[in-house]
């Protein structure tokens, strides 16, 4: 069985003509799933009875399920999704300032890149998400969340997993989820967070998708940056400046560069003089984040005072800079974490053991 959610509108309308139906059912069959929020082939009234069986036989609707919710008092929701081979990932609904809503989305299940403060790195890398899986998280959420098929979303790939990394699957959901006879959600709106893959960029910039993109930096200089991200020995700052100088953005858009605020080790003044140095010449904005402390970490989260500051040198620089609201704290901001949760809570129910080490499901 095929996944339905991996299809872009045209493949499907192949597959169909190549079945002996009409194209233009593609377009009905992409109303009723993304419009409609009807998964159930079988509800789809005006298709044809052998269109349906065709469709029952032929396609998935169900390659991954919510099996976890958790709410957070600020309205920020984080769905636990499962695949068909057991193994979960997770996607955050943000309700954001001017009742914008943003979909933080995974792109694998765990992370090959390693980096020491992140919580998914911790658990290895399990596989790549496909597209549909990929997808069905907009999908499931807009449905869960009664959102209207016409409200514009924002999209960030700042889940579970290294996007770059699952480059293919990643460009075929930004397609399948702009498509203007579904989701509708534009490439302009969706922005693409990565540890800097340098050659990866190169490849995301020619592809000329028109998606935004994010620079998770973290660091000013190599030493410390290898330190918290691993990738950093075989991509340095340097090697990623250079790809996001060439990267083709929107003439209104800027760059954003993710800085991970560590208490006492990133986020004194010297550093933020050397960033401005280092974005000088780049259409940049910085987005400081919070360290959002989980279960072993070995770093602190930085005091508000410390981060305004930062904050503060960057503004009167002439460097845009916005601070990241510190979102869903009370159900564990950063990915990684609920999946983390339901683990050790599933295994605590088992062995009824709540002392022991946490064990990875990898
Ligand atoms: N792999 C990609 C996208 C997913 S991570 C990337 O690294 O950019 C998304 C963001 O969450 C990154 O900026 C990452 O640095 C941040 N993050 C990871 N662990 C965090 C934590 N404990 N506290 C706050 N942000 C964290
Ligand atoms: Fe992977 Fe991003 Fe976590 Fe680094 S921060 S381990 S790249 S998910």
């Amino acid at each position: 069985m095929q996944d339905i959610f991996s299809l872009s509108l045209n493949a499907l309308g192949i597959m169909l003509e190549d079945a002996g139906f009409q194209k233009f059912r593609a377009k009905q069959i992409y109303h009723w799933l993304y419009v409609r929020y009807v998964e159930d082939f079988e509800a789809m009234d005006n298709l044809p009875k052998d269109l349906k069986t065709y469709l029952n036989q032929t396609f998935t609707s169900t390659s991954a399920q919510i099996c976890k919710e958790e709410k957070s008092c600020d309205g920020s929701v984080k769905y636990l999704f499962q695949t068909q081979d057991n193994l979960s990932y997770e996607a955050v609904f943000l309700k954001m300032k001017d009742d914008k809503f943003t979909l933080c989305l995974s792109s694998q299940v765990g992370c090959k890149v390693g980096c020491s403060f992140c919580l998914t790195a911790k658990g290895g890398f399990m596989r790549n998400l496909s597209a549909g899986e990929i997808v069905y998280q907009v999908l499931a959420i807009k449905k869960q969340q009664g959102i209207p098929h016409n409200k514009a979303i924002n999209i960030v790939y700042m889940g579970m997993g290294e996007p770059l990394d699952n480059l293919e699957n990643v460009t075929k959901a930004i397609k399948i989820l702009a498509e203007l006879d579904g989701l509708s959600i534009s490439t302009r709106r969706q922005t693409i967070s990565t540890s800097g893959i340098a050659p990866k960029i190169k490849k995301l910039g020619a592809l000329n998708l028109g998606v935004q993109l994010a620079i998770s930096l973290h660091a000013v200089d190599d030493k410390l940056r290898t330190e918290l991200m691993p990738i950093n020995k075989a991509y340095n700052i340097q090697a990623i400046i250079d790809e996001v100088v060439q990267f083709p953005i929107d003439n209104r858009k800027r760059v954003m560069f993710e800085y991970l605020m560590i208490d006492g080790l990133n986020d004194g003044l010297d550093s933020a003089k050397k960033l401005v140095v280092l974005l000088n010449k780049l259409k940049a904005k910085v987005n400081l984040i919070y360290f959002n402390p989980h279960e072993g970490s070995i770093y602190k989260r930085p005091s508000a005072e410390k981060m305004e500051a930062f904050r503060e040198f960057l503004l009167k620089k002439g460097l845009l800079c916005t601070i990241r609201e510190s979102k869903g704290l009370d159900i564990s901001a950063a990915c990684g974490q609920l999946r983390e949760r339901a683990i050790t809570q599933d295994e605590d129910t088992q062995h009824d053991n709540k002392q022991k080490e946490i064990q990875w499901a990898y």
